[in-house]
Parts: structure tokens; C-alpha cells; sequence
């Protein structure tokens, strides 16, 4: 049997599991729903089943002789969101939704899981399936590697996929290199000296004083990173004052900064703080700055990533292949692949013709042919890495 027949056997198996998570979502670390289904069928394939790692995270080893230790992860949180589509698998949770995807990664890893356990004969090594819990800001990675989710066994290789919906169904994106960006949250708050709007040679503006550091932290991508090299910064917020005759004491600025490289991102960082310090200073205000590290940059590995490209070539055709793909949004798989060497890849999901709907959005669905597509190219790198005379 070849691979996509293989993986068509499993097809209604795989879309139940999807609907039965879309349709019971849950959110942040705190997944017990979730979790017992996917520890169940783990134990039913009699791999040796860990729970409750960053509260709801499961993790699954299946131990088939001497190999690679080949780790495969996916996410399982939902978000706060109303579900505005009428489907007969909608979410029964008010105010919750799966509107990311990770209804899908968790269907095929439990996809993957099982067709990995029904072929051992077609692969040796150890594979450790890593569903983890909190991906959408809940720090599951730093919290699961904290309990310890990377050791017992240590991967070689860490395998991750994410459905996407600005790439139509059927493509595949494969990129060597960071593809997701490094991402810190920032608060400045501006202090000055409040009064009288129509006395301001009485007051220290701190309004004044926040919109001259929004415009000078325009400068740091515009005139301090080099144009060869990319980074955001970004104002998300400002907040100060209450009426149109007061100057206030105090203004928050708030927003993100994303980069791919390490030292960009430590320039960018010098260049932010020393802006904040001096247009304060040069106002007369005082400025404080809380800078909050969320996740590194997802960087793909070289090697690892051009045998997935092979792959995808050689299971999904040439013309599925989509080279290039990159964001600034952040994934905290970026913490596996730091530690091991690995490749995050991105599926189409929206079927070609349609409209695409963005993630987190409100009418947020999956193209299921997606959750076939992931599977396959799942099971087909797996047995790539973890093939028989393979050299390691
Ligand atoms: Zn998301
Ligand atoms: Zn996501």
C-alpha cells in the first residue's frame, strides 16, 4: 500500500478527531478535555504515555529499536474567541474557538501517531510525540521544557507543523532558516508633571514627550538595522489623559518587537532603550521601560530542512513545494528548536477558489484535505529519518 493510501484509510478517523476537538475547545494550559482523548489513544497504541507536563501536555514515546530519536510536536490550545460559523462541527463553548488550527495538529498528530505504531516494520529509532498546551501566550514550551519534555529520550530532530491559511491547500512551505520571528513585548511609561492645558509652560507633557519617542522609534528599522536585515517595531497602544483640557501626569506606550537575528535583535534593543532614555531626558520627563522576552526566532535547520523539501517532493510533487515563506508573527516552538536541530513547516489550508479567512478570526476554518496533506508528509519524513540503514 502506497503512502496516500495508507493515510485515506485513516481520513474519516482523522476528521472526527478534528471536529470533536473543534467542537469542544478549550483554552491556555488547562486542557483536561483534550489531553485525556489524546493520552487514551497514546495508551491504546501502547506507547509509553506521560501526562499533566505544563498541566495538560501529553507526551507519547513508542521505543522500535536502535535509531534517531525523532520528536514530532503539536500544539492544542484554543483562543477567546466567538465562533461565527455556521458549521455542524461548531464550537458548543461560548466565547471559545479553535481559530488557529491546533483542532488540526492535534488530529494529525494522533493521525501520525497511529500509523507510526501500525508500520513499525518500516522504521526503527524512538519517535516521542509532544502535544503541548499554551501555545497562544501561555509559555507551554519554556514551561514543558522546564518539566523536563526534552530529556528521557533527547531528541535528535524535532518535526513541527503549523495549517495556514494564506497558502492554499496542497502547497506545502518548506524554509531553511529563521522563519518565524524572535518577539518581545514593551511597556514605556512616560512621566511628566500634569496641569492646566492652557498653562503648558506650567506642566512636563508627557503626551508631547510620547509622541516624539513614537516618532523617534521609527528611526531604529528606518536608520540603525541595515536595510539587508529585517525587524518590526511596532506601537500597539498609547494611553493618557482624560480630558481635552488636562495635561495629564502620565502616558503608557505599548507594543512588540520581532527580529530574526540575534544581533539585530540586540541592536534594536540598545537603540529602543537609549530612544526612550534620551527623548525623555531631552522633554524633562522621566521614562521607564518593562521589556518582556516572549520567544526566540524559529529557526529551521539547514540539512534537516533540504531533506524535508526532498520529501515534500518526492510524497506531494514538485509543484507543491512553496520555497520562501517566512513571518514576523512568533510560535513558541521556537524553544524546541533551539535546543535540537529540526524543521517547522507550514501546510496550505485554504482550498483553492475560496476566500482566505485570516487565523484568529471569528470565521476561521480549515480546508480538511489540509489535516491529509500534514499527515502524510509527516509519516513520510518520519520514515525518511528514521529509515532503516540510514546514516546518522
Ligand atoms: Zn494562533
Ligand atoms: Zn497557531
Amino acid at each position: 500500500m502506497g503512502l496516500h493510501e495508507e493515510v485515506q484509510t485513516l481520513v474519516p478517523q482523522l476528521i472526527a478527531w478534528r471536529r470533536d476537538f473543534h467542537r469542544h475547545p478549550e483554552i491556555g494550559l488547562d486542557l483536561p478535555r483534550s489531553a485525556g482523548i489524546i493520552a487514551g489513544v497514546l495508551r491504546t497504541l501502547e506507547y509509553e504515555v506521560a501526562e499533566h507536563i505544563a498541566r495538560s501536555g501529553v507526551v507519547g514515546v513508542l521505543r522500535n529499536g536502535e535509531g534517531p530519536v525523532v520528536m514530532v510536536r503539536a500544539d492544542m490550545d484554543a483562543l477567546p474567541i466567538q465562533e461565527e460559523n455556521d458549521v455542524p462541527y461548531a464550537s458548543v463553548e461560548a466565547g471559545v474557538m479553535h481559530a488557529c488550527g491546533h483542532d488540526g495538529h492535534m488530529a494529525i498528530g494522533l493521525a501520525v501517531a497511529t500509523l507510526m505504531a501500525q508500520t513499525r516494520e518500516q522504521w526503527r529509532g524512538t519517535l516521542k510525540m509532544v502535544f503541548q498546551p499554551g501555545e497562544e501566550g501561555f509559555n507551554g514550551a519554556e514551561i514543558m521544557m522546564a518539566e523536563g519534555v526534552l530529556e528521557n529520550p533527547r531528541p535528535d530532530c524535532v518535526l513541527a507543523l503549523h495549517l495556514w491559511s494564506t497558502l492554499t491547500t496542497g502547497k506545502v512551505a518548506v524554509t531553511p532558516g529563521p522563519v518565524m520571528a524572535s518577539a518581545e513585548a514593551w511597556r514605556v511609561t512616560v512621566t511628566g508633571q500634569g496641569g492646566h492645558a492652557a498653562q503648558p509652560d506650567r506642566t512636563v507633557d508627557p503626551v508631547v514627550t510620547a509622541a516624539l519617542i513614537v516618532t523617534a522609534l521609527q528611526t531604529i528599522v528606518s536608520r540603525n538595522v541595515s536595510p539587508l536585515e529585517t525587524a518590526v517595531v511596532t506601537v500597539g497602544r498609547i494611553a493618557g489623559g482624560d480630558a481635552f483640557n488636562v495635561i495629564p501626569d502620565q502616558v503608557i506606550l505599548e507594543g512588540t518587537i520581532r527580529t530574526y537575528d540575534p544581533l539585530v535583535r540586540e541592536t534594536v534593543l540598545q537603540r529602543f532603550r537609549e530612544i526612550v532614555a534620551g527623548t525623555a531626558a531631552l522633554m524633562g520627563a522621566n521614562a521607564t521601560l518593562d521589556l518582556h522576552a516572549m520567544t526566540p526566532a524559529l529557526v529551521n535547520d539547514e540539512t534537516i530542512t533540504r531533506e524535508v523539501q526532498d520529501v515534500v517532493r518526492k510524497t506531494q510533487g514538485d509543484e507543491a513545494l512553496e520555497l520562501g515563506l517566512r513571518t514576523m508573527g512568533s510560535e513558541d516552538a521556537a524553544f524546541f528548536l533551539q535546543e535540537a536541530p529540526g524543521c517547522y513547516v507550514f501546510v496550505g489550508a485554504t482550498s483553492p477558489g475560496k476566500i482566505m479567512t485570516p487565523h484568529h478570526n471569528p470565521h476561521f476554518d480549515l480546508d480538511e484535505e489540509a489535516l491529509v496533506i500534514g499527515t502524510s508528509l509527516l509519516l513520510a519524513a518520519l520514515r525518511h529519518f528514521m529509515a532503516f540503514g540510514r546514516e546518522d
